[in-house]
């Protein structure tokens, strides 16, 4: 057995061959991830915070299987205040607070969006939400923002509340965005135990995300992309000979949106959501919710981007593709004004 009761060194090291796939690292460095786990002895506290969330990325993070992702890293780090997991409450709860944030050093977490529109729109223990991210950010050696919620304001930010991510509410760029909708698990344990292997956050992109997990276009990776191509999208939902084609017409927001999900897909790679049909909702990215719905309809302007300019932005393999597919729709006479197709498939 390792420093972890309840499983086998066998299965630890396994789980250590796992985690250098989920950061693209070569099985060479499995002793020494192995080794970043079991320093016991400089458990660094961990603080998880959660504002205005659904506590999606909670279960996202604790309901892994075998081997248990959280037991492990639940394990390796010291979890000292995690509002849904931790058995303490009330005051003693707040006094393991206050004691992790005046002892310092900390990794901080923070688990859905912050109000500013007024701060009793989220109070924990009497005090507002956004004070307590003020305090705790203070002393925190690495902020992580999970979900969509912290990372740009998420859902609530469609709402009164005014709701912000960490990274704009501190005025701190340095902050990890994880991004989507709940939040990865295996985004989540990687961009930690990253952190414990190296001492540092990893390469973050534009919006503060780690670039090993939010570097490629969904479109890019997805398993619908020749249909794309072809010209063969779903018009109808009921139309069973439809059903595997792709979901771009549907308001599917796959080419403007990043992330690994096609590869790792979700719930131990079991499926992700254009495999099960439903279309990319765009959670990774950051003007997630508002600027992503209605979810089924296809918006001619995401980001500035529009059927005409859509070639510039993905890039030029992309134009190609993308330009010869409308041009040879359009050839056809299947293009509406707007870039719809029209008429369904032959
Ligand atoms: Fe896949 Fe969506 Fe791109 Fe179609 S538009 S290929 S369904 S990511």
């Amino acid at each position: 057995m390792n420093g972890f009761t309840s499983i086998s060194r066998r299965e630890f090291l396994k789980f250590c061959a796992y985690l250098a796939g989920v950061l693209g690292l070569s099985q060479t460095y499995i002793p020494k991830i192995a080794l970043a786990l079991e320093k016991a002895s400089k458990k660094p506290p961990l603080i998880w915070l959660e504002g205005q969330d659904c506590a999606g990325c909670t279960i996202s993070f604790i309901g892994t299987l075998s081997p248990s992702t959280a037991e492990i890293i639940l394990d390796t780090i010291s979890l000292r205040y995690h509002e849904t997991v931790m058995a303490a409450s009330g005051k003693l709860a707040e006094k393991a607070l206050e004691d992790t944030i005046t002892e310092g050093d900390y990794i901080l977490v923070v688990e859905g969006s912050i109000p500013t529109a007024d701060k009793r729109f989220c109070m924990i223990g009497d005090k507002p939400f956004s004070e307590i991210v003020e305090e705790a950010a203070k002393g925190a050696s690495a902020i992580i923002a999970v979900g969509a919620c912290a990372a740009f304001g998420g859902i609530p930010a469609a709402g009164p509340t005014g709701a912000k991510g960490v990274s704009e509410f501190l005025r701190r760029y340095d902050v990890i965005n994880i991004s989507t909708c709940p939040a990865h698990t295996e985004h989540i344990v990687g961009t930690i135990v990253y952190y414990l292997l190296f001492g540092k956050a990893p390469e973050l992109d534009d919006n503060g995300r780690p670039k090993m997990f939010f570097r490629t276009l969904i479109h890019d990776n997805c398993e619908r992309r020749g249909h794309f191509e072809k010209g063969e999208f779903l018009t109808d939902w009921n139309d069973p000979q439809q059903r595997d084609r792709c979901l771009y017409l549907k308001g599917c927001k796959g080419p403007f949106t990043y992330s690994d999900c096609p590869i790792r897909k979700w719930n131990e790679g079991i499926n992700w959501c254009v495999e099960c049909g439903a279309g990319c909702f765009g959670c990774a990215e950051p003007t997630f919710y508002a600027g992503m719905t209605p979810f089924f309809e296809r918006r001619q302007e995401i980001r500035g981007v529009s059927v005409d300019t859509i070639g510039k932005v993905l890039g030029t393999t992309t134009l190609v593709g993308i330009g010869a597919h409308f041009i040879g729709q359009a050839a056809k006479g299947r293009l509406g004004k707007g870039g719809e197709v029209e008429g369904g498939e032959e």
